[in-house]
């Protein structure tokens, strides 16, 4: 049967699109490897993972085999007063593999509710251990947390959705979005001043602040921004100092992206609570996770309701949690380690040299993230088609054209997209349109 592409057009919302003057939609029918197939037998290379989310490929064998040995037995069954071996087996791969001291684990639906429960967890946190003025959460500008309404109020005030919903989001506090590149030095003035804006946030604030919420490294869609690792030191220092819960926001950046495992690790600091999804379950299924350290479980037990007041049907789904079982013991066996600094060194060689392009204002490679940024906005609808045209599947958003593929792309199959990429900076692609979000 054919994809009714005129259904789709009328009564299916895609993301941040509308309904009446929707981009086009590409039908896809089947995902292997690195490789999308369309309807019509066309295949693209995929250069964007699903949006971070499938590290090990489409159709993987194992990931496969997960999912129908688990719904041949349970497909799902309520977390309330039950238990399985997949949530179990996962919370043990998962310790495995995280920084150590992150140990208590809430299962979610998806990144958003991910960062809302972990705003949750830092707000009864401070309630429940006598620090009920602790109410506000502190971000950065050009930060991305999500599209529920506690992640959007965390979420860049201008360029995030906070002048549509005004009214609505809570008022939040925001410092500067981090200026020293991830290669830059953080001997500069600017680290400097940046830290010293932050410091003085903090000193100001501290009393009313429950926790700081950032996304390490790499802020994602707001803007694919990659800062220097050493912020992570000062945010945990200060954290530190002033009684303030530390979130990362993994969501993104977990499972290997950056080059290492969680990008909290390129300054060796530990989060008091992390949030994980996306790659979670290697692509396959939405599945999320909060996790923390013993203390801020220990410390919501005391409170007044000693519960952590979230609950959501379809918590610890044994589907999902066995897809990313699979997929977590995958990520063990550390083929990533070579995949990703491999990735990382022809990225660099193809992308970085774009610079020097009238048109680009400027590119940045990290781990298996490849960014070049432009002067103008990307008409996307005209450069996803001649992309697709050229047999690669890459989703710019405002000005940026970037790659994240599937760790287990081949040389040829990158260069291939890079390849792509750089000849579609050359095209004419500018667009007057509005900016949304894409990542
Ligand atoms: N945080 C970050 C850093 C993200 O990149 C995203 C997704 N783009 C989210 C949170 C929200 O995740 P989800 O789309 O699964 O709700």
């Amino acid at each position: 049967m054919s994809i009714d592409l005129e259904f789709d057009r009328h009564h299916l919302w895609h993301p941040y699109t509308s309904l009446s003057t929707p981009l086009p939609v590409y039908p896809v029918q089947r995902a292997d490897g690195c490789v999308l197939t369309l309807e019509d037998g066309r295949t693209l290379i995929d250069g964007t993972s699903s949006w971070w989310a499938a590290i090990h490929g489409y159709n993987h064998p194992k990931l496969n085999a997960a999912v129908t040995g688990q719904v041949a037995q349970m497909s799902h069954v309520m977390f309330g007063g039950i238990t399985h071996q997949p949530a179990i087996e996962l919370g043990k791969q998962l310790l495995a593999v995280l920084p150590k001291g992150l140990d208590r684990l809430f299962y979610a639906d998806s990144g958003s509710i991910a960062v809302e429960v972990a705003l949750k967890m830092a707000l009864q946190y401070q309630l429940a251990t006598g620090h009920g003025h602790k109410t506000r959460i502190l971000s950065l500008r050009k930060a991305y947390h999500g599209d529920t309404f506690a992640a959007m109020a965390v979420c860049d005030p201008v360029d995030g959705m906070h002048q549509l919903f005004q009214g609505q989001l809570t008022p939040q506090l925001f410092a500067p979005a981090p200026r020293v590149a991830f290669d830059g030095d953080p001997c500069s003035a600017e680290f400097n001043e940046d830290i010293q804006q932050l410091e003085q946030l903090f000193a100001e604030h501290h009393l009313t602040i429950a926790a700081f919420i950032i996304e390490p490294v790499l802020q994602g869609a707001g803007g694919m921004r990659l800062y220097h690792s050493a912020y992570l030191s000062e945010f945990r220092r200060l954290c530190d100092q002033y009684q303030v819960l530390l979130i990362a926001d993994e969501i993104a950046t977990g499972f290997g992206r950056t080059g290492t495992a969680f990008a909290c690790q390129h300054a060796g600091i530990t989060p008091d609570i992390m949030c994980l999804g996306k790659a979670l379950s290697g692509g396959y299924i939405t599945l999320a996770a909060t996790v923390c350290r013993s203390q801020v479980a220990e410390g919501i037990s005391q409170g007044e309701v000693a519960a952590l007041m979230h609950g959501p049907t379809y918590m610890a789904n044994p589907l999902a949690c066995a897809v990313a079982c699979a997929s977590v013991e995958l990520f063990r066996q550390g083929d990533w380690q070579v995949q990703v600094r491999t990735i990382e060194a022809q990225l660099r060689t193809r992308l970085l040299p774009l610079a020097a392009e009238p048109g680009v204002r400027g590119c940045r490679v990290l781990g298996a993230v490849g960014v070049v940024e432009l002067e103008h906005t990307i008409d996307v609808a005209k450069a996803q088609r001649l992309m697709v045209d050229k047999g690669v599947w890459i989703r710019p958003f405002g000005n940026l054209l970037y790659l994240m593929p599937p760790y287990i792309i081949s040389e040829q199959q990158l260069a291939t997209l890079c390849d792509v990429l750089c000849w579609i900076v050359k095209q004419d692609i500018t667009s007057q349109a509005q900016v949304l979000p894409g990542a």
